[in-house]
């Protein structure tokens, strides 16, 4: 199915949301006003001048931090999007992987070569060998339960899927409407990571692969719904949904208001 891509920048406007308790406590009550910005650098879908390809990377600045989630596949085509969308490799402070899958950290050697001193946090559960790799070559940082990354955002921290062996994990951003999720493939499922991103909140948007899933009702009430990469019903999605949907692809940006 081909979805026409929404090439322009979305703005969320809604009231804020409140804030549930949380162990890790998300500042929601900072006097500060800042906005997010969104970039999806790698996708299976692009944006006129983008270049697409299978895989996912989402650049989250928060305009303190540059956080890379996941890198695609090929370095060349993350570099060519990077650059398209006026992000220096030299500038991304923190890369993110969710999973251990090509798709998504396939670029990060080419990232390395560029910007060694990079901090790089994966699942603990990534296998010793590539792990060894990148701790050779950037600074290494296991993921086991939900962490602060940086200021307003968040992983979930390693999720079990039904493959064995593979776990994920996804990236939580706190907004002043409520919390974005940012996730790469899903396999842990709607169910399991919504669940996990709900012990800081409010989920209001999710932005990346979601699968297979099917696990609609977890999606009832959002106002964003970027399903994207290897999402597999995107079409029963966007019927669903018509309002929160929205088909993205490499070069979608948006900004979101964070506390
Ligand atoms: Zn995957
Ligand atoms: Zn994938």
């Amino acid at each position: 199915m081909k979805v026409e891509l929404d090439r322009g920048k979305y703005r969320d406007k809604s009231e804020d949301e409140n804030m549930a308790g949380s162990n890790l406590s998300l500042s929601s009550n900072s006097s500060l006003s800042s906005r997010s910005n969104i970039t999806i650098v790698y996708d299976n879908e692009n944006n006129e001048g983008f270049t697409n390809g299978w895989g996912f990377s989402c650049l989250i600045d928060t305009g303190e931090t540059k956080i890379l989630f996941d890198t695609g596949w090929d370095g060349c085509v993350l570099l060519h999007n990077l650059k398209k969308a006026h992000i220096s490799p030299e500038e991304i402070d923190k890369v993110v992987l969710s999973h251990q899958h090509w798709d998504h950290i396939g670029g990060l050697p080419v990232l390395l070569k560029i910007h060694p001193d990079i901090e790089v946090y994966v699942p603990a559960s990534f296998s010793k060998r590539l792990k060894d790799e990148i701790s050779a070559r950037a600074n290494l940082i296991e993921v086991s339960e939900a962490t602060k990354i940086c200021h307003s955002v968040y992983t979930t921290g390693e999720l079990d899927t039904d493959e064995k062996g593979m776990k994920e994990q996804s990236l939580v951003i706190n907004s002043a409407n409520g919390l974005y999720i940012i996730t790469g493939c899903s396999h842990p499922g709607l169910t399991r990571i919504i669940n996990a991103a709900s012990q800081f909140g409010t989920v209001t948007g999710i932005i990346g692969g979601l699968h297979g899933s099917t696990d609609y009702k977890m999606l009832e009430g959002m106002n964003l719904i970027a399903a994207c990469h290897c999402t597999v019903h995107k079409k029963e999605i966007a019927m669903q949904f018509p309002d929160a949907f929205k088909a993205v692809g490499a070069g979608w940006e948006f900004l979101i208001p964070t506390d």
